[in-house]
């Protein structure tokens, strides 16, 4: 008789197991560090990120049912318990829908965001549902037809054949590419549902209020018609979706999927083993074996893991067109990639902690390779200039404060690297490229986890607060680089 592999035999619309959104407390953060430690391998979301609940920490993590059994067993509950959130399957049946169609005509209506309507006109968002990655598109183009937005395609093709689509919004009649100063990118991890539609969304009501001469509101946060000027004055280079392919595989299976769909490294009857977690693909400290000390895990060599690395820094057509931005629009000062979701705004680094007393420990010094990524120990801490240091954090606590201040939930400013590190990131790419170069700008570069922990697919009505709560960020984030400055 033949034994067949369950799983692969399994229809990919069905999610293998039960699958568990948990969250794992403890008094101790170095309590929760120990625990990654041994379960490295878990889906803790874009990266672990803990935060401190009462006298308590908590970590959240998605696991199959059986998994969490054999977990528990191996848990102290006195030092680490685990605690059930929701069962994703069943949470599917309630999440906000995907769009059904184009609503935009292909391109020939253009969107509008949430910020220049009335709350009363928010459910036409909700019944509309999430944009479909062909609306992502028809979205661009009836932006390009009704406001001008140029529109640009990246050199490289995704390994399906999709092309990428971005766009430049600024004040400006003809776009200069030396005078563009923000970029955001969005859907690198295809899961993270919504992402795309905040962007959008967000340069679509800078559009609409612009032409119409009014401000913006997001619930309980107000702009200005000349704050919208300003903002657009900054010249904004965004790609709502750098992961088209993985977008398309997680619309059409609702499978949590968040890498890309390349197999040059899959195994066969191994689903999970295709493609490449792009968040770990940037050439940033890429090769973490080598540059980390052997007991951390910051990324994975193994095909199946959600944060596989890839086969070299780069060797992805989605991150090399992320990188191809830098030297497209060079003066580039300020930039954010959207994921979700667990309420934070990360800045760099995260590699190690933070500090500006050494300039000797640094990401491009080879004599600590092999020590750095362990937070708790004083061998490797990561360089930051203390003025560099003092900038990204002030824009951070004020965009985070005024994501709180719309009025859906809490969010936390912190560095990256919080309690675990991370190798092959974005926003410790861009950070980095000018401390590897002093000829190219240095990018300040930012992490933002909207909605809620582990509800990769939201609710309509988290869909809703994710897209208001992220746009009044978007916003604040820009005029406070406006104020820092936007140049050298
Ligand atoms: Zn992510």
């Amino acid at each position: 008789m033949k034994v067949y592999n369950i799983l692969a035999l399994l229809p990919s619309t069905v999610l293998a197991s039960n699958v568990l959104s948990v969250a794992f407390f403890a008094k101790e953060k170095s309590q929760l560090y120990d625990f990654i430690s041994t379960n490295y391998e878990l889906d803790y979301g874009c990266r672990p990120v803990v935060m401190a609940v009462g006298n308590e920490h908590k970590l959240h993590a998605i696991v199959p049912e059986e998994q969490l059994y054999r977990l528990k067993r191996s848990l102290d509950p006195d030092i680490v318990r685990v605690e059930t959130i929701h069962n994703l399957n069943k949470r599917q049946t309630n999440t906000a829908p995907i769009g059904k169609g184009d609503r935009f005509k292909g391109g020939t209506i253009a969107p509008r965001g949430l910020g220049t309507r009335k709350a009363t006109e928010y459910s036409e968002f909700q019944s509309a549902g999430i944009l479909n990655a062909d609306e992502v598109y028809a979205a661009m183009k009836g932006l390009e037809k009704e406001y001008g937005l140029t529109l640009f395609t990246p050199p490289h093709k995704t390994f399906e054949g999709n092309e990428i689509i971005g766009g430049v919004a600024n004040k400006a009649e003809k776009i200069k590419k030396d005078k563009q100063y923000i970029y955001f990118t969005s859907g690198i991890h295809a899961r993270e549902r919504g992402g795309p539609d905040n962007l959008i969304y967000f340069i679509s009501d800078l559009l609409y209020a612009n032409k119409n001469r009014i401000g913006l509101r997001y619930g309980n946060k107000t702009y200005s018609n000349k704050e919208v000027k300003q903002a657009l004055g900054a010249g904004i280079v965004f790609i709502p979706m750098t992961n088209p392919d993985g977008v398309r595989h997680d619309q059409a299976n609702s499978n949590l999927w968040r890498k890309n769909r390349n197999p040059s490294s899959a195994r066969p009857n191994e689903p999970l083993s295709v493609g490449v977690d792009l968040n770990r693909n940037f050439d940033f400290l890429w090769n973490f074996t080598k540059h980390f000390d052997s007991s951390v895990s910051p990324a994975s060599t193994n095909a199946s893991s959600q944060a596989f690395y890839g086969t070299a820094p780069f060797s992805e057509p989605e991150t090399q067109n992320m990188a191809w931005i830098y030297d497209e629009y060079p003066n580039i000062r300020w930039f954010i990639d959207v994921h979700s979701a667990a309420g934070t705004l990360l800045y760099s680094w995260g590699d190690d902690i933070d500090q500006s007393h050494d300039p000797k420990q640094n990401l491009f010094n080879p004599d600590y390779d092999g020590k750095r990524g362990i937070v708790e120990d004083n061998i490797y801490k990561e360089y930051i200039d203390q003025e560099d240091w003092d900038n990204i954090a002030f824009q951070a606590n004020r965009t985070t404060a005024v994501m709180i201040s719309v009025g859906g939930r809490d969010y936390v400013p912190q560095q990256a690297v919080g309690l675990y590190p991370t190798s092959g990131a974005s926003d410790d790419y861009a950070f980095s490229r000018w401390h590897q170069s002093k000829k190219v700008n240095k990018v300040y570069g930012y992490t933002m986890e909207f909605g809620y922990p582990t509800n990769f697919y939201p609710t309509s009505a988290e869909f809703i607060q994710n897209i208001l709560d992220t746009n009044a960020g978007f916003m604040e984030f820009i005029l406070t680089a406006d104020e820092i400055g936007l140049k050298d």
